[in-house]
């Protein structure tokens, strides 16, 4: 048997990073950027203000108070989007709204509550200020976000939603990424049946298709429905085929000891496979190899076992054609409640509903840990990992949580 850690090495040693794509902003959210993003542009372009208030010169406003205000002459205004053709000179002010580019000749903005507006006329064409204003106060920097000609984003940077407002701030419709990695993803097995079909005895409904394609599209790869291929070598190839344009290739079943697994045989005659013995429960069976050059990832068939190697293999190959450094979910130490037996050195990974409680992790185990029992996973937000070199832990040991979610943990 070889070790998870054996194990991925292996895979992630056949996987390239993909190739880069222009796509529009919008697209690429969680992908990594291909180019180095230099500002053609200052953000803000001009000095503008921060405030609704009066455009002043500083100077004018010296000695200004609650009690003694200091009358300007107001002679214009400018709203946001507009460029005040007034020029501030001595005594006089520019109303000015917020976001709106400080006249020329201003050097300060009064906001509205330190000055008279609430109490002044209508039509009256003074505007008193009620506080001493420093030059500089309440005007914004032209290029004080960005710099015109400075390298806004790096290449190799994973976008998310700050990175997409920046890159719009900059004018950009479109930025060279990391393609998405499509992944096809064939179900095998007679038992298996498709979910728009009625279940005829002895059959149960194909879920390992759904929860791996929620997963690749969870890590930002696009999956392509293969199906379900029987147990026999015509069905199964012909299924392989149609996936032999995608990027990645999974299949879940048919990798373990059983008379009807041909998928072992299949693989053996069609590409280049390895069988895996992986030291991990759930999951042992592994297949890795490629057929006609695209790499495939042969997960077991249980539905658990498919979804925790996913997690362990497929993920961080995906992650990696899409150029991403970090494959490595959280790691956390939590209590945990309850007791987990190994009695055949596996590194076990349990599920678990990991808590915080009193500012301490706490990790619940789900109750059965069956690899059949896929609503274990619906209640699980981690999986606890037992060491192979443990015959188990016990209720209130400190021990290791891989977490494949966090938002539910507090
Ligand atoms: P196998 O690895 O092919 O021996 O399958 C192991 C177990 O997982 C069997 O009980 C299968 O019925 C079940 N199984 C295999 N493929 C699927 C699937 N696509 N959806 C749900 N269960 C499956
Ligand atoms: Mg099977």
């Amino acid at each position: 048997m070889i070790s998870v850690e054996q194990a991925l090495e292996k895979i992630l040693g056949y996987i390239d990073v993909l190739e880069a794509k222009e796509s529009p902003i919008l697209d690429t959210l969680g992908l990594v950027l291909a180019e180095d993003i230099v500002s053609t542009v200052n953000v803000p372009p001009l000095d503008n203000s921060a405030m609704d208030g009066y455009a002043v010169i500083a100077e004018d406003t010296r000695g200004a108070g609650q009690q003694s205000p200091k009358y300007l002459k107001v002679i214009g205004t400018v709203p946001a989007g507009s460029i005040s053709k007034q020029e501030v000179i001595r005594g006089t002010a520019v109303r000015i709204m917020t976001g709106a580019p400080v006249p020329s000749g201003a050097d300060a903005v009064v906001q509205f509550e330190n000055t008279d507006e609430t109490q002044r006329e209508p039509n009256s064409s003074e505007i008193g200020i009620l506080t001493e204003a420093k030059v500089g106060l309440n005007i914004r920097r032209a290029g004080e976000d960005i710099t015109k000609g400075s390298v806004t984003l790096r290449q190799g940077t994973v976008l998310q939603s700050a990175e997409i407002g920046v890159l719009a701030s900059l004018g950009r419709t479109s930025v060279r990424v990391i393609r998405r990695p499509v992944v096809a993803i064939l179900s095998t097995g007679d038992e298996v049946v498709d979910i728009s079909q009625p279940l005829p005895p002895g059959k149960i409904y194909n879920s390992n298709t759904y929860s791996l394609a929620a997963l690749v599209k969870r890590y930002g790869g696009i999956p392509k429905l293969l199906g379900i291929a029987l147990d026999n070598e015509d069905s199964l190839i012909a299924k392989l085929n149609e996936g032999l344009d995608s990027d990645l290739l999974i299949t879940t079943g048919g990798v373990s000891v059983g008379d009807y697994d041909v998928v072992k045989d299949v693989l053996a005659k069609e590409g280049e496979i390895g069988f895996w013995r992986v030291r991990m429960k759930p999951g042992k069976p592994l297949a890795f190899g490629s057929i006609k050059g695209v790499p495939h990832l042969g997960l077991p068939g249980n539905p658990v076992s498919t979804m925790v190697t996913f997690e362990l293999f497929a993920r961080p190959a995906i992650l990696k054609m899409m150029g991403q450094q970090n494959w490595t979910k959280p790691i956390i130490e939590a209590t945990i409640e309850g007791s987990v037996k190994n009695t055949d050195g596996r590194r076990i990974y349990a599920r678990a509903m990991v808590e915080k409680r009193d500012g301490q992790y706490f990790a619940r185990l789900t109750g059965p840990q069956g690899s059949g029992i896929l609503t274990s996973m619906t209640s699980a937000n981690g999986l606890v990992i037992v060491p192979e070199e443990r015959d188990g832990v016990e209720a209130g040991e400190l021990v290791q949580v891989m977490m494949l979610d966090w938002d539910n943990a507090f």
